[in-house]
């Protein structure tokens, strides 16, 4: 349920709404946007009628909320979200690119990608020091030294590093060298995963599982919300479908659907989106064109020789490409001029 207030009502007023419902033992959740404030009210509402809070002043409506989601919704807080990563603003507008390998490897190889992808403007640092592989004999990753090679390459570049952590009891490690942690696609539904990063104070890069729907997608993202953290953004990574040609299929109809439904920024991963190194660009320029807040892309100095995700990593050079795609639509979409323009 959510209480809005009317445009002229003062903090007075407001307070004891709040009062109100708190009293009732419900929780609130106040929204200031910039013509009304709203109140959002999360919790058992048997005791509470909309009725009885019609009639208090400074009241203007009451609405319920229909979708499962609610702190996540847009109607819970309509203004866009904007989550603060290392100083990068993630949803303000501005397009946010996280590159680095699939996998910590070395220092040389993390500090190299690191000099590579800040020189051709990456914004944050991806790189995975703890990876969940479909294959038990895979490299599954440094651990904790992987850990280590990334604060020593955001020693080097300044760059935010973003890395993935698997299980619940590795949180609060995981966050000590991260700037955000990262949910993979597989532990979308880890919801003793989700609430241990809801618990933590840094912002999350929540993937979509591979056969995950926009509701179940939301539900893990409002896990992490209900336990305290709104500092998360969404990521759609592809899902699984019939083609043969491709790792998975960029959805990129949910970029626009998640703008209309929720307030959380969304980036894009054309990476795992499609599974090769000939189509990442291409995708990467779609999904911005769809309207996401940004991209997290795979790079490496030597992309065939990457310990994991070889087939999808770019080299410094075919990033630079991208970038200059990127960037290109960037500028175009700053200049045009939705009133003015004309295709003649
Ligand atoms: C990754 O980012 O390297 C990764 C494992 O991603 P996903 O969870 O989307 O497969
Ligand atoms: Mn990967």
């Amino acid at each position: 349920m959510i209480i809005v207030m009317s445009q002229h009502a003062s903090e007075d007023e407001l307070m004891r709404v709040v009062e109100f419902v708190e009293e009732r033992g419900l929780r609130t959740h106040i929204s200031r946007g910039r013509q009304k404030t709203i109140v959002g009210v999360i919790g058992d509402k048997t005791n509470l009628q909309k009725e009885q809070l019609r009639v208090l002043p400074g009241v203007e409506d009451v609405v319920s909320i229909m979708k499962p989601y609610k702190l996540v919704s847009r109607e819970f807080h309509p203004e866009d979200t904007v989550v603060e990563v290392n100083g990068i603003p993630i949803g303000g507008g501005q397009p946010v690119v996280i590159a680095g390998p699939c996998s910590v490897e070395s220092e040389k190889q993390i500090v190299e990608v690191a000099q590579a992808v800040k020189e051709r403007g990456a914004h944050l640092l991806r790189g995975g020091a703890y990876k969940p592989r479909t294959s038990p004999y895979s490299f599954q990753g440094l651990g904790e030294e992987g850990l280590r090679l990334l604060k020593k390459a955001k020693e080097e570049t300044g760059l935010g590093i973003v890395t993935e952590v698997l299980e619940p009891n590795d949180v609060p490690l995981v966050a000590e060298y991260a700037d955000m942690l990262q949910i993979g696609a597989r532990n979308m539904q880890n919801y003793q995963l989700l609430k241990a990063v809801g618990k933590c104070q840094k912002p999350v890069l929540l993937k979509r599982g591979m056969s995950a729907t926009l509701t179940e997608f939301l539900l893990s993202a409002e896990y992490i919300l209900s336990e305290g953290n709104k500092q998360v953004v969404l990521c759609e990574r592809g899902i699984r479908t019939f083609v043969d040609y491709s790792r998975n299929t960029l959805d990129l109809n949910i970029v626009p659907m998640v703008k209309q439904v929720s307030h959380l920024p969304i980036i894009v991963d054309p990476s795992h989106g499609t599974g090769r190194r000939d189509l990442v660009a291409a995708m990467a320029v779609a999904g911005i064109a769809a309207g996401a807040d940004g991209l997290i892309i795979e790079v490496h100095t030597h992309p065939e020789m990457s310990w994991s995700d070889a087939d999808q990593t770019l080299s410094p050079d075919e990033f630079e490409l991208l970038m200059k795609r990127v960037n290109s639509l960037v500028e175009w979409q700053r200049n045009y001029d939705p009133i003015n323009y004309s295709i003649d």
